[in-house]
């Protein structure tokens, strides 16, 4: 399942420059890392911020990142279904899901996605939904209440963690 067909929701540009952040490069250098663990260069990844988090912007290689890809999110209205964000590109489609865990789980403060499926002994939401849906994002964010890593059904894993270091660790672990 690709992201890269855009997104399911408006997005509305409170400022369209890059986000400025300490911890981008950091961000960037796991986009780095994960291309190579990951089926793939699709994905999103994002951190925790004052006002939301900093994450991918929608159809980025994450093999070739820059600081132009990134975006903040710093809100989402559900009945409009309109993200607000600061940033060039258009937030990853699965911007909200990421918001989502953040709102709902305190101390996770990074959120990592790719489409690897084959990775054994990681529990499993019961049912699939479309990409970039309310569904997927609440299926995702209940079952993040109880595990830190854990495959969207068909549709990919979401590593879950305190910093970075930690979410980007899960990953190489479990899919090593
Ligand atoms: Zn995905």
């Amino acid at each position: 399942m690709e992201e890269d067909t855009g997104p399911k929701f408006t997005t509305s540009f409170l400022k369209k420059e890059v986000p400025k952040s300490d911890q981008a490069k950091e961000l960037l250098n796991w986009c780095y890392v994960l291309a190579k663990y990951n089926e793939g260069t699709s994905g999103n990844l994002s951190f925790r911020t004052e006002n939301g988090c900093i994450i991918t912007g929608t159809g980025t290689d994450l093999g070739k990142a820059t600081i132009y890809d990134l975006v903040e999110v710093t809100g989402f209205n559900e009945e409009k279904k309109e993200i607000q964000a600061k940033g060039i590109k258009e937030p990853s489609s699965e911007a909200f899901l990421h918001l989502k865990i953040y709102q709902k789980i305190g101390k996770i403060n990074a959120v990592f996605h790719g489409h690897t499926l084959d990775i054994p002994n990681v529990p499993v939401t019961d049912k699939e939904y479309p990409y970039g849906t309310l569904e997927l994002a609440d299926s995702v964010a209940d079952l993040a209440e109880k595990t830190n890593f854990l495959i969207a059904k068909n549709h990919g894993f979401f590593s879950l963690g305190r910093t970075m270091d930690d979410a980007g660790k899960q990953i190489i672990n479990k899919i090593n």
